[in-house]
């Protein structure tokens, strides 16, 4: 296991420059505005990390990756960028609104017939080869929760020497009456919360809507500490107010997760770290949405789940799916199926072989400026509209829409889509410098067969201007067509 605490001294790193902003949806406000980072040119972001008892699967990767184009994007445009991406590794239970059910962790367990510890280092271990294969940078600290322990009950007693949180029976509750803005970010007022409730379970709670912030432990509970209440461990929520505060201070940038976090996990967060330091935390608040299968949300509970390794089964590279994703915004819903994976993978090999030449077949390429007066005109205004799509809200679809127009610009030499293609991909991540991904033998690319059908009835009415059109529109998918007497023949070009 790597030593996943590898904390940056933000004092040591470098004066950060001050590059172009970067419109963010904002859950808080719901508006685009841009980022505005508290020192200027190094943005800090926090992201609720994996709760360890379990595989990933693709969907909770696809949130991930948002955060993972943000941080590269941000890069891109010339920030530094500090990045938490915590490990949940206790507190997080089966049923959050009530903070009941067990925790994962210990049902896993239980289940897998090991400790806790071994669980949750097993499944981190996995969650960032996943990561890995995803081609996602890593984070620049990944606390644990379990090591943070300390951080999160001297958060609880300081919400409870201000009155914003009670005791009951070694359970420490947060008291939302007492927090004014609680729903600002999830909208909803805490009468309606009130009303919407199903029927009470904890029957210590002064009001249904609070939620624990330390629980008493029961007697057949493994993960358990010491605390001024008696043995407990900590609620979910408590975790992420200890984490992104200690690595990223009072204040911070951008706070990333999945759509189905902003509540209760990030109401009760904000309410948490707020109520102790008394003012803002976090500036952006970033939701992602669900990856479905047939439209439903994918999930372990579902039992709709695929794991990164699973496309490899299906015949699928792992950066298909990278670029799947990149062709939705990560604030619409995307549904995963064979067709569209088909679609992503017939245009991750375009912009990779567009990238390929002539480097591959003429040798090095010297490194071309792509910005500045020594740059080419051409490939100056590409990179613009490029950076425009960025900008704007992370627009990846338009952004994918740059990277194929440079990929077939009459405008631009080989080298310049190539080098292009290649400066793009630092935000992309699609390893577009790798080698094309192999066709399975007689498989042609997506929409081949169409263009041969088509290239097959110019022919017949002697368009041969069309004809040729066609042929170069097939060589550019790697379908190279010879005419026979027999009609078209096509091959593949390895
Ligand atoms: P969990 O490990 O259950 O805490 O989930 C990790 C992250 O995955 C959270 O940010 C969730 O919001 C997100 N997530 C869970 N299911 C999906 C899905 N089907 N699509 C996208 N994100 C998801
Ligand atoms: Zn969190």
């Amino acid at each position: 296991m790597p030593d996943l605490l590898d904390p940056p001294d933000l004092a040591d790193l470098p004066d950060p420059r001050d590059p172009p902003a970067l419109r963010l949806y904002n859950s808080l406000g719901r508006h685009v505005e841009p980022i505005e980072p508290v020192t200027p040119g190094r943005v800090t972001i926090y992201t609720c990390g994996s709760t360890v008892y379990r595989y990933a699967h693709i969907g909770n990767l696809r949130t991930y990756l948002a955060a993972d184009i943000l941080r590269r994007a941000l890069e891109y445009l010339g920030y530094q960028v500090v990045h938490v991406k915590n490990i949940t590794d206790v507190g997080h239970m089966r049923d959050d609104t009530f903070d009941t059910g067990g925790d994962r962790l210990e049902l896993a367990a239980e289940v897998e017939g090991k400790t806790p510890q071994q669980i949750a280092d097993f499944y981190t271990a996995a969650w960032l080869e996943d990561e890995a294969l995803l081609n996602f940078l890593p984070g620049s600290v990944m606390p644990r929760a379990t090591d943070h322990i300390g951080e999160m009950l001297e958060l609880t007693a300081t919400l409870v020497e201000r009155g914003l949180a009670y005791e009951a029976d070694g359970t420490i509750y947060y008291d939302v009456s007492e927090f004014p803005d609680y729903g600002k970010l999830s909208g909803q007022r805490l009468s309606d919360l009130r009303a919407g409730h199903r029927v009470e379970v904890e029957t210590d709670k002064r009001d249904p809507e609070d939620f624990a912030l330390w629980k008493r432990a029961g007697g057949g509970r493994l993960m358990r500490w010491p605390s001024p209440w008696g043995d407990g461990f900590p609620g979910w929520h408590i975790e992420c107010s200890a984490m992104s505060m200690k690595y990223l201070g009072e204040r911070f940038d951008v706070h990333t997760g999945g759509i189905d976090l902003k509540f209760p996990h990030h109401e009760d967060e904000i309410a948490q770290s707020e109520g102790v330091v008394g003012h803002r935390v976090v500036s952006h608040w970033m939701h992602s949405e669900f990856l479905t299968l047939a439209d439903a949300k994918m999930a372990k509970s579902a039992g709709n789940i695929i794991r990164v390794s699973d496309l490899a089964t299906k015949g699928f590279d792992p950066m298909a799916f990278r670029y799947l994703a990149l062709t939705a915004h990560h604030r619409s819903k995307l549904d995963f199926t064979t067709s569209a994976m088909e679609a992503a993978t017939a245009g991750l090999r375009r912009l990779r072989r567009a990238a390929a030449s002539p480097a591959q077949t003429d040798g090095a390429a010297a490194p071309m400026e792509l910005s500045g007066p020594a740059a080419p005109p051409g490939a100056v205004a590409y990179r613009d509209r490029f950076v425009t799509a960025i900008s704007d809200d992370l627009a990846m679809p338009q952004a994918l829409a740059v990277a194929h127009a440079v990929a077939s610009a009459d405008d631009l030499d080989a080298a310049e889509r190539r080098a292009l293609l290649l400066d793009f991909d630092q935000v992309l991540g699609l390893r577009l410098g790798e080698a094309e991904i192999p066709m399975a033998s007689g498989e042609l690319p997506v929409g081949a067969q169409e263009l041969l059908q088509r290239r097959a009835a110019a022919r017949a009415d002697r368009d041969f201007a069309t004809a040729d059109t066609l042929r170069d529109q097939l060589g550019e998918m790697g379908v190279e067509v010879r005419d026979t007497p027999e009609g078209q023949v096509p091959s593949l070009r390895r």
